[in-house]
């Protein structure tokens, strides 16, 4: 069973932050364990349950639908974006270990490379309570939610595969679902509460692009051409990036 701390700051500062992993079968895993560097995607959920303004009574309904109903060994999702509010943020519960493997992105559609049905293995959900077939979340549940994933992707280096927005997905990129309805990623990545920053993926890749200029001058191709970057891990291109530099500094001067 994984054990992993992680606390949004700003949000439980706000009184916004709530581990629910004790309460509730399984909110430490039961399917089995992966590593922080297994996760590729974060994947946006809607739970299309009902809205309380009550984390509890919200988390509640989803956790026991998900262990009586489905009949899943714990809650599917790692965090639920409450309908309730606190200065102008969502509440929001952690209900799952995000090293715990857990059940709600299949990937029926073997999407992004990931092997049909092994989806679970390499996302991280989070679910917005709600049906947003039609209406909007709420401004507060967008805020809350890109707190999170900012947190994820650029305040923690041991997410690493989590490069930059880019890996913030929907559920209906990888099954055949309507899922998250209204709750598009572009909505929850224009949220302007923080200054934009970099995340040491973009800082590298910035840093390349820089040197390429240079490296084309003098040799005339681009060393960004030569490598997938898709293909490496963020650590693996920082570290082809930091020796082709050391070895091209020698070289240009
Ligand atoms: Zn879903």
């Amino acid at each position: 069973m994984a054990n992993t701390v992680f606390i949004v700051p700003e949000l439980d500062k706000n009184g916004c932050w709530y581990d629910y992993r004790v309460h509730y079968t399984g909110g430490y895993g039961w399917r089995g364990d992966r590593t922080l560097n297994q996760i590729k995607y974060i994947v946006l959920h809607h739970t299309v349950s009902t809205a309380y303004s009550n984390i509890d009574k919200e988390v509640d309904q989803i956790a026991k639908y998900h262990i009586n109903t489905n009949k899943w060994g714990g809650c599917g999702y790692h965090f639920i974006i409450s309908t309730e509010e606190k200065n102008g943020l969502a509440k929001v519960g952690y209900v799952g270990d995000i090293a715990s493997i857990r059940a709600h992105t299949p990937n029926m559609k073997g999407a992004f490379s990931i092997p049909a049905k092994q989806g679970n293995i390499y996302t991280l959900g989070i679910a917005l309570v709600g049906d947003f077939t039609n209406k909007q979340p709420s401004p507060a549940q967008l805020k809350s939610t890109h707190l999170l994933c900012n947190q994820l992707i650029y305040k923690e280096s041991q997410y690493s595969e989590l490069k930059s927005w880019d890996n913030l997905k929907s559920h209906k990129d990888f099954d055949y679902t309507s899922c998250p309805a209204n709750v598009d990623p572009e909505k929850i990545i224009n949220q302007n509460i923080i200054p934009a920053e970099k995340s040491g993926y973009e800082k590298a890749l910035e840093e390349a692009e820089n040197w390429n200029d240079e490296i084309q001058k003098k040799y005339g191709f681009k060393i960004i051409n030569l490598i997938n970057k898709n293909s490496v891990s963020r650590q693996d291109l920082i570290i082809i990036l930091n020796n082709f530099k050391k070895y091209l500094d020698k070289e240009i001067r």
